[in-house]
């Protein structure tokens, strides 16, 4: 009796058993096997990596500050010129998979970063949750609390160091 209602259940609740190529791609591939399509996927919009960064000459420790490069939207979180962002900033880094090595600066919440390091993404990002807005609402991206680098004397930018990016 016990094996018929088994077999039974089983039938009514059949459960489709995952193959590795059923993963998402970025538990399957490595930051250089990814599609350009992919690989820009890849970026959670949270807008960390345009906040200005202070480096200590001489640890080389970087310090995030809360001011936000001139191309940042500060509602979208977006580069305003992302294609020609290289000509607007030009100290602007655009990140490729030949940098995995250097990542380490990057926030610890930047896909990129994790993937490098072998984790996963977390439930906010919009590759997860399939919302693009999730980022935000879990207060993960830059939105609501920076400023922008043209309002900001230059001098006084050790002021503005934060510790939430990280
Ligand atoms: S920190 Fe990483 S995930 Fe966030 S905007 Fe920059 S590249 Fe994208
Ligand atoms: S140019 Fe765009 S992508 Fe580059 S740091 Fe500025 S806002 Fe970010």
């Amino acid at each position: 009796m016990a094996e018929g209602k088994r077999g039974a259940t089983r039938r009514g609740r059949k459960r489709r058993v995952a193959h590795a190529g059923d993963a998402p791609f970025w538990k399957r591939k490595t930051l250089k096997e990814m599609s350009q399509t992919e690989w820009e996927s890849l970026c959670d919009g949270c807008g960390k990596c345009c906040l200005l960064k202070l480096e200590d000459w001489e640890s080389g420790e970087v310090s995030y500050t809360d001011v936000a490069c001139r191309g940042l939207d500060h509602t979208s979180c977006q580069c305003r010129f992302y294609t020609t962002r290289k000509q607007e900033v030009p100290d602007c880094i655009v990140l490729k998979p030949a940098m995995v090595a250097r990542f380490s600066w990057l926030p610890r919440t930047c896909a990129y970063r994790l993937i490098s390091e072998g984790k996963d993404l977390a439930w906010w990002h919009p590759l997860v949750s399939g919302d693009p807005e999730s980022v935000h609402e879990a207060g993960i991206s830059v939105r609501g609390r920076i400023q922008s680098e043209t309002d900001v004397d230059e001098d006084g930018l050790g002021d503005h160091i934060v510790t939430w990016p990280e």
